[in-house]
C-alpha cells in the first residue's frame, strides 16, 4: 500500500507544479485580450468595444 501513497504524493506533487505553471502563464494572456478587442483590434482597456458595439446596434450611440 506504500506504493498508493507514493502515487498519490506524487500526483499532487505534479498538480501543484502544472497549476503554478498555469498561473505563472496565464495572467499575461486574458490581460493582452481583455485590453484590445478580439474582433478588431481597438483598445477597449477591459471595457467592452466601442466599435463592435457600434456595428451590432447601429444607432444607439449618437
Ligand atoms: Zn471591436
Amino acid at each position: 500500500m506504500v506504493i498508493v501513497w507514493i502515487g498519490i504524493g506524487l500526483g499532487i506533487l505534479f498538480a501543484i507544479v502544472m497549476i503554478k505553471k498555469i498561473i505563472k502563464t496565464s495572467p499575461k494572456i486574458p490581460f493582452k485580450f481583455s485590453l484590445y478587442c478580439k474582433k478588431c483590434g481597438y483598445k477597449t482597456n477591459g471595457l467592452k468595444c466601442p466599435r463592435c458595439e457600434n456595428a451590432s446596434k447601429h444607432q444607439s450611440w449618437k
